[in-house]
């Protein structure tokens, strides 16, 4: 049983695929955790059942015209709950003194400044929003260990590495190389398009890329899949959780994906968690760390799993991996360029603007123009994004 004092909690992204897990994992744990306030984007129908359900304090939406949605369906509904809008409410309400964990759950850049402003408060952050560590990591960890805030991934594959590398737990170890690390080895399904033939990539539709085999998840992480960008950003999201080189990463494809990342020791173990393909998982895992609580997953049948597989990616496949890997190597501009190309061409993708193929080829072009530029600060960080989204749309065919 869990035992510490309650916890209240602000989601980041609750109508979000990661939101609704976590807060199937809090209902269940009503004597632990409380909803504190919720964020979402503009689908104010969605928040409102969300604040009916859960009575958070504020609820926070992004878009304007989405909050005054809101306010009016819970001043209809007589409900207790403020809202806010815009993004500085979002940093505002990740700082609030009221709130002890953040679930960092926004996807892409937009969740940078809130996952920060918690970073900076000195909460415990659980990071799903892995946009904000690639593009900004080394300002995100040093906030962390300057305000003695805590993170922990929820990523399942970096969940899993920190689950088999106690050294990471130790408070100001995240992000330090440790020694007796040899390698991660970082599993990837392989996507939607493992097997099928490389000539009709070119056909591939918004709705086969966004049909995962093995998770159920938003539709920008679930392309990502797809291009295997979702790995090159897991990659370097390792390298900077887990102080290691790129070349210590190693990318396994792992088609059933039940061994969600290992860690490989200089005496030679290789430390693996195991476990069935839901976030439950790794969310309950961070919200009672250092203790284990319940999350509400069916117990997995060892005896059912007939197999596990185990092989290298096919770089002619997957070339954003390899993108990736050449991002990793430059550590300052090159993660920010790519992840921002990568969004803007994910977007262009599923408004049928361009082929699955131009998205990698996008990104490698915009790395291209801007390799050379330069950062020395956050500040610079956001304008290069914004750099990089203006030359990343210049490749895009018009508007129809
Ligand atoms: P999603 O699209 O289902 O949800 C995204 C959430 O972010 C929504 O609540 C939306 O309202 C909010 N949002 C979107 N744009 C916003 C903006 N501009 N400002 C404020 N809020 C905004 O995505 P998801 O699948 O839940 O993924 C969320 C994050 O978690 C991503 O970074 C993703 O890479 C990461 N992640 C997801 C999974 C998964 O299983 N879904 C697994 C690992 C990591
Ligand atoms: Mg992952």
């Amino acid at each position: 049983m869990y035992k510490s004092e309650k916890k209240s909690v602000c989601i980041l992204g609750a109508t979000g695929s990661i939101g609704e897990s976590s807060l199937s994992v809090i209902s269940k744990h009503p004597d632990a955790f409380s909803v504190y306030a919720l964020s979402a984007n503009e689908n104010a129908d969605k928040m409102f059942a969300l604040c009916k359900q859960y009575k958070p304090e504020f609820a926070v939406m992004a878009d304007a015209d989405a909050a005054a949605v809101l306010q009016d369906l819970l001043t209809h509904a007589m409900s207790g709950t403020q809202v806010l809008a815009g993004s500085g409410a979002l940093d505002q309400i990740a700082a609030h003194d009221d709130v002890d964990i953040i679930i960092a759950a926004i996807v892409g850049a937009a969740g940078l400044s809130s996952t920060m402003a918690a970073a900076t408060a000195g909460k415990k952050i659980l990071l799903a929003n892995k946009e904000s560590l690639v593009i900004a990591g080394q300002y995100l960890l040093e906030a962390v260990r300057n305000n003695n805030a805590e993170l922990i991934p929820l990523d399942s594959e970096h969940n899993a590495i920190f689950q088999c590398h106690p050294v990471a737990h130790q408070a100001r170890r995240l992000g330090q190389a440790d020694a007796s690390v040899r390698k991660i080895l970082l599993t990837a399904s392989g996507g939607p398009f493992l097997h099928r033939p490389l000539d009709t990539f070119d056909t591939i539709t918004v709705d086969q890329a966004c049909a995962h085999p093995r998770w159920s998840m938003g539709r920008k992480i679930s392309v990502d899949s797809a291009t295997m960008m979702n790995k090159g950003l897991e990659l370097i999201e390792a390298c900077l959780l887990f102080g290691v080189a790129p070349e210590q990463v190693q990318v396994v494809i792992h088609p059933q994906s039940i061994v969600h990342s290992m860690v490989e020791y200089i005496d030679g173990s290789i430390l693996a968690q195991l476990g069935s393909t839901d976030m439950r998982i790794p969310i309950s895992y961070g919200l009672g760390f250092p203790q284990r609580i319940s999350s509400g997953t069916q117990a997995m049948d060892i005896f059912k799993i007939a197999q596990l597989d185990f092989m290298p990616p096919c770089s002619d496949r997957f070339p954003a991996l390899e993108l990736a890997r050449l991002a990793a190597s430059d550590a300052k501009v090159l993660p920010t360029v790519m992840n921002a190309a990568n969004e803007v061409c994910v977007d262009a993708f599923l408004h049928k603007r361009i082929n699955f193929l131009q998205v990698a080829q996008i990104v490698k072009t915009v790395m291209q123009e801007m390799r050379s530029a330069s950062v020395a600060s956050l500040h610079d960080i956001l304008d290069l994004d914004a750099d990089a989204r203006v030359a990343t749309s210049k490749h895009l065919p018009a508007n129809i």
